[in-house]
């Protein structure tokens, strides 16, 4: 009896957990064999030497910390968080620090990896790195979360520096958390070191630019992908899953761009309206209510949230625009998807699986590691300002994220065409070419 009331409850709580959002809507996929089974391909695909293979099929350091914090009511909860450094051949290590509360070592491990790809894909001189805490921030007050940052920033103090490896914002972190980062490391040396951190706000060393950063460069990948499939943007369809910083951003250039935004969606439901939605409204309507849900003029596109996120992937818009988390486009409904593009704004939104699916089907992928390198390209241009203390005006910042994304877009179509693979790896292809060249020329010591 005991036990049968303790399997409902947990059953009633993983429905409460996944209708709200707790639990990301995927199918529990590791991303860390998604990340390796993806390299695997690019790695036949290209030949690659197996010794190469063998040392980037694993990380370089990974690191554990374990963070007690004052909670308000004056008891200590102790929280587990991770640093892990895939690779820095081609620069110092970089990528963001996530906060969620289903974040795990092989998630980071994952997100590692893809940092490394993606910094070489667009060719900055970085490696791969990332970082995360297992916490739902958003039930932690303003002092908590506060106190649990800078106890991290601290703990993950002795491997990173300027030159080693630059933190950045990643999914529930933002530039109010970059600056606490920014502080602790500053109080720690002595003296400021803005460099140590990128997406902070302007007032202490961040860039014109940065926050709306992966969203412009997925919309200049978008462009050139909508140019080579003929398809004018004005008028053209898009559906964006997902509404934090590079879903909005996405939904509202894609709609200065003159496409209709038809759908967008968080974690408490997705909205719908044929004629467009205006992606500025939508955000007023989710600040006042904490949700896109029941925007004015929309209509749900299903009454339970997880269902109203499927139905969005699978609208028969042009552009789709995965904005949240991983492994959302799967077997299971790669076959039903009717965009002609998708442009990855989240990192590993699609299965190896799907990845075929799609192949086959012809539609276009624009790969997260290739489709969101503008967020990471622009923490480079801070992290080139903070260090010369030299600031950019916004249009400087448009205009060489702009090059930048477009070579990119350009060397990875290029390689599809000419190696008759889908667009991911390619991707892979150029981006794996360019770290193995660095750790050959390198060598391996001693
Ligand atoms: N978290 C972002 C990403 O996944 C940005 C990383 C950075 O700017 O270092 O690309």
């Amino acid at each position: 009896m005991l036990l049968k009331t303790l399997i409902f409850n947990s059953m009633r709580m993983l429905i409460f957990m996944t209708l709200h959002g707790v639990i990301p809507m995927s199918t529990g996929l590791n991303p860390w064999e998604v990340a390796l089974k993806q390299l695997d391909k690019a790695a036949k695909a290209m030949n690659l030497d197996p010794s190469l293979h063998a040392i980037l099929a694993k990380p370089k350091r990974i690191l554990e910390v374990s963070l007690p914090v004052k909670m308000d009511d004056g008891s200590i909860k102790v929280f587990t968080g991770w640093r892990v450094q895939h690779n820095d051949a081609r620069g110092p290590h970089k990528g963001g620090i996530r906060y969620h509360p289903n974040t795990n070592l092989d998630e980071v491990k994952a997100l590692a990896m893809w940092m490394t790809w993606k910094t070489a894909v667009v060719d900055i001189p970085y490696g791969g790195a990332k970082g995360g805490i297992q916490v739902d921030p958003h039930k932690l007050s303003l002092g908590e979360l506060e106190r649990l940052t800078r106890r991290y920033a601290y703990a993950i103090a002795p491997i990173i520096s300027v030159d080693a490896d630059i933190p950045a914002p990643d999914v529930y972190t933002s530039p109010r958390e970059m600056a606490w980062i920014m502080d602790t490391y500053s109080m720690l040396k002595g003296y400021p070191e803005p460099g140590i951190i990128t997406g902070k706000p302007l007032e202490v060393g961040g860039s014109e630019g940065r926050n709306e950063a992966t969203a412009r460069g997925l919309q200049y990948t978008v462009e050139e992908a909508l140019n080579v499939l003929g398809i004018n943007p004005k008028g053209a369809t898009a559906a964006v899953q997902g509404y934090g910083n590079a879903g909005y951003f996405s939904a509202k250039f894609m709609h200065e761009l003159g496409m209709k935004v038809v759908a967008v969606s968080d974690t408490r439901g997705a909205i719908y309206n044929p004629d467009g939605l205006d992606p500025e409204a939508v955000l007023e309507h989710k600040k006042k209510t904490g949700s896109v849900k029941d925007f004015p003029g929309s209509t749900p596109l299903a009454s339970d949230p997880v269902e109203g996120n499927k139905k969005l992937l699978e609208l028969d818009v042009d552009v789709l625009i995965p904005a949240a988390i991983e492994n959302v486009i799967t077997k299971d409904n790669a076959d039903n998807i009717k965009a002609k593009i998708i442009a990855e704004a989240a990192n590993g939104p699609t299965t190896p699986e799907a990845d075929d699916i799609l192949f086959q089907k012809g539609v276009l992928i624009i790969p997260d590691i290739l489709a969101n390198a503008g967020g990471v390209t622009v923490s480079y241009f801070e992290w080139v300002q903070a260090r010369t203390r030299e600031w950019w005006d916004i249009d400087t910042v448009r205009q060489k994220l702009r090059a930048k994304m477009t070579k990119a877009f350009r060397d990875v179509y290029n390689k599809h065409n000419e190696m008759k693979i889908d667009m991911r790896t390619a991707a892979l292809v150029l981006a794996v070419g360019r770290v193995a060249k660095a750790m050959e020329i390198r060598g391996i010591w001693p």
